[in-house]
């Protein structure tokens, strides 16, 4: 039986160590590191993911302010307030929540944070530093996985990598912070042909499709890694990942749950970009 990945406690030790950097960066600097979130719109899933952030941010001694704006806001106002947030010295990270209501631009929106500021690290200026592979604020999720890996102590150098998925948000960056690792890296997607005969050479497997249960036990070789990002909402209201916990776990050295595996370290890693944000920004 696999060993399980416990994210949430990973988070938490985590969560402790940057409260102490925070407690560090207030005592020499006079002031808080500071995060605004912008919350366009009253999504029920935004919200608990905007609190979820705030709650996280002042627990860790981060300040964190969250600025909702109505649903019919336009794009040209949200630029105007991105502008003044990007222009405040004592604003060091700006993360505006997705998804933007449809009538709002939200590529415009993103491209116009100051890199800087960048602490979901969407902008391209970001992405391109992380193709380079010298990106300091990387996207959190992806992130998220990669810490999971070093405090499992996961040898990645040189072990056969495979991603489900190649979104900008999870997929393409979690392959590229693999093979920055020295992976031999696979990227899978909608149109892969036969996915198990992919993952059964695959010594770490990061799941990151939103198809429940799409990896099973037989795609998968004995002794693997298994991150399962897929957050997936049931008909009964209960959460499940990509990965088919229970056959995947006879099969696997290591597993994440969903929920409690690589989710909590999303906002581990905001936390930590807020940090490294603010630092830069002081040095
Ligand atoms: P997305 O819809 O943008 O991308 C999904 C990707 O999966 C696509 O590249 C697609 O080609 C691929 N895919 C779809 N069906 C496939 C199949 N049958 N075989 C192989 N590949 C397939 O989604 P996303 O934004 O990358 O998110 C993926 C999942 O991760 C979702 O469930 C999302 O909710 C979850 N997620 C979790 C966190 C977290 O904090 N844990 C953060 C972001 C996203």
């Amino acid at each position: 039986m696999a060993t399980l990945i416990d994210g949430k406690a990973i988070a938490k030790d985590i969560r402790r160590e940057i409260a102490k950097e925070a407690a560090a960066f207030t005592e020499k600097y006079g002031v808080k590191p500071c995060l605004k979130v912008i919350l366009v719109g009253d999504d029920p899933a935004s919200c608990i993911y905007v609190n979820n952030k705030q709650k996280a941010c002042e627990k860790a001694g981060i300040d964190a302010e969250t600025l909702r704006l109505g649903a019919e806001t336009k794009t040209e106002e949200l630029l105007g307030l991105i502008g003044k947030l990007n222009a405040d010295k004592l604003v060091n990270g700006i993360l505006v929540q997705l998804p933007l209501p449809a009538h709002i631009d939200e590529k415009k929106v993103l491209d116009a944070i100051n890199p800087e500021k960048d602490v979901d690290g969407f902008h391209p200026m970001n992405a391109g530093k992380l193709l380079e592979g010298e990106a300091l604020l990387e996207p959190c999720t992806p992130k998220g996985c990669i810490e999971l890996l070093k405090r499992m102590n996961v040898e990645i150098a040189g072990k056969n990598a495979a991603v489900v998925g190649r979104s900008n948000l999870v997929g393409k960056p979690v392959a590229l912070m693999l093979l920055r690792l020295n992976a031999t890296v696979t990227v899978c997607h909608s149109k892969t042909k036969d996915l198990g005969d992919v993952l059964r050479r695959a010594d770490i497997v990061v799941a990151a499709a939103g198809k429940p249960g799409l990896v099973t036990g037989d795609m998968l070789k004995d002794g693997a890694v298994l991150l399962d990002v897929g957050i997936n909402r049931l008909e009964d209201g209960s959460i499940t990942g990509d990965i088919d916990f229970e056959s995947a776990s006879k099969r696997a050295s290591m597993i994440t749950p969903v929920p409690g595996g690589v989710g909590p370290m999303t906002i581990a890693m905001l936390l930590k970009n807020t940090m490294l944000a603010a630092e830069a920004q002081n040095a």
